[in-house]
């Protein structure tokens, strides 16, 4: 009971001053999205007005390519039981015509059956949930001396760091799940425990990733500027480049763990990807979609530069573009949480400005990313302690009467999660600069930070 005590405070710490969410740094002075407060010190945008880069229309259609990657029904069959979905691979195998006749595919059946029979029920209260915030792409830009530096380099993670991350992980036999897969809703709104059943060796984890907004502050400061969909519609990062030209690449997360998973199918559980946080005030996935830059009310300084420096924006095309990428995304394992939409401290505000906020989320945020029933708190700032919520928790009872059952604060432990028939709780280590850098030896059960650690980093990194 008492380390329990001791760690909350150590998770609140962390939610409170470093990292529970990475613009926490910025955010004792700036709160982003309190439209009331105008204190953002932005990263002024680049006076050039950006191109804007042109998704390719049209991205349900499967192309070809895409299909033959689907395979004949083997293939489909191996690429699921390579994601421990055995049941599904053997139930597609069974359901063809040929199946009775067909050696290949009974032998197939015979080795998923095999490999079924030797996975074993991994316990939920102890699969870890890590998150990342926007990577750095051009670290000479990120940690060039500016008044932002400190900030990116407590709380973000460059790309390279993030590769050698995952490699690490994916060597040591961590397989992404989905908080969905740990619980699950009944149709009387009651939750029920899931089971995850893996080969001996393998270790479920939860990944996020906070603020996938490309926020304007960031802005020339080596991010990508927004996710895209390519030619063959897969999603990509679009990057600006010093003289203004676009470049379509894997320069964020979504990305790079997409091409992971491709090239190592067995990094995911059933298809499952991350968890992306998402708040609404700058819009979503980069792109501008929050009401006021359709009615110009209410704009903070950078949304009103935003707009100046693009005399073609176009409400409606930006929403509908946010759109088609976010139904890529989710077609491919990826989810959404709300994040609230203006980055709230949900400790610190009441019931009522909680549900003023999430009224926003629901009405310029969910048309476009669709649904969810998951809230990971902004700084980490949980509506409750430890102990857990109950229905005369104000905060709590909302947004349970909205639908949300899934809640994520950041806490150090290894793991914590909490699993009641109301809601399922669980606890996120921020894998980032300042953690790094002061805590090494908390992160070893996921890699070794000598190996990982990206030299372009300035040190010390800043204190908190
Ligand atoms: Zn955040």
């Amino acid at each position: 009971m008492k380390k329990r005590i001791l760690t909350l405070i150590i998770c609140f710490c962390a939610a409170g001053l470093f990292s529970g969410c990475g613009i926490l740094p910025f955010a004792e002075d700036n709160p982003f999205g309190e439209k009331d407060e105008e204190t953002i010190e932005a990263v002024l945008p680049t006076a050039t007005p950006t191109p804007e880069p042109t998704p390719t229309e049209e991205p349900q259609e499967p192309s070809e390519d895409e299909q033959e990657e689907e395979g004949t029904p083997l293939e489909q069959a191996e690429h699921m039981a390579a994601q421990y979905d055995y049941d599904g691979a053997i139930q597609l195998l069974k359901e063809q015509d040929e199946y009775e006749t067909n050696q290949k595919m009974q032998a197939a059946v015979a080795e998923y059956e095999g490999i079924k029979a030797t996975c074993v029920e991994y316990p939920l209260e102890q699969i870890t949930h890590v998150f990342f915030h926007t990577l750095i792409k051009d670290t000479s830009k990120a940690f060039d001396g500016d008044s932002d530096e400190a900030g990116y380099n407590q709380v973000m993670t460059t790309i390279s760091e993030f590769k050698k991350i995952i490699e690490s992980m994916y060597e040591k036999g961590y397989v992404l799940v989905s908080p969905h897969d740990m619980a699950s809703v009944n149709d009387d709104g009651t939750m029920s425990r899931g089971k995850i059943m893996l080969p001996p060796g393998k270790i479920p984890f939860v990944l996020s990733q906070d603020d996938v907004s490309y926020y304007h502050y960031m802005e020339g400061d080596g991010f990508a500027d927004k996710l895209v969909l390519d030619e063959n519609g897969d999603v990509k990062c679009a990057y600006i480049e010093d003289d203004g030209s676009v470049s379509i690449g894997n320069y964020d997360l979504v990305p790079i763990l997409d091409a992971f998973v491709e090239e190592h199918p067995d990094f995911s559980y059933h298809g499952r990807k991350g968890i992306l946080a998402m708040t609404g005030y700058n819009g979503v996935l980069g792109y501008r979609t929050d009401i006021a830059y359709k009615t110009g009310e209410n704009l903070q300084d950078n949304q009103k530069e935003f707009l100046e420096n693009h005399p073609d924006f176009d409400y409606e095309e930006e929403v509908k573009q946010a759109t088609e990428v976010a139904n890529a995304l989710k077609a491919n394992g990826w989810e959404f949480a709300s994040h609230t939409w203006g980055h709230k401290n949900a400790t610190d505000s009441t019931a009522e400005e909680l549900k003023t906020d999430n009224e926003k989320w629901e009405a310029y945020v969910a048309p476009i990313l669709g649904k969810t029933d998951m809230i990971i708190f902004a700084f980490g700032a949980d509506i409750g302690d430890w102990e857990g919520y109950s229905m005369d928790n104000e905060k709590f009872a909302y947004y349970k009467s909205r639908g949300y059952n899934y809640y994520c604060n950041v806490d150090s432990n290894q793991y914590w999660v909490q699993i009641t028939d109301q809601y399922f709780r669980q606890g996120r280590r921020n894998l980032d600069g300042y953690r790094m850098y002061y805590n090494p030896e908390m992160l070893s059960d996921l890699f070794d930070v000598s190996e990982v650690w990206d030299s372009s980093r300035p040190t010390p990194v800043p204190e908190m």
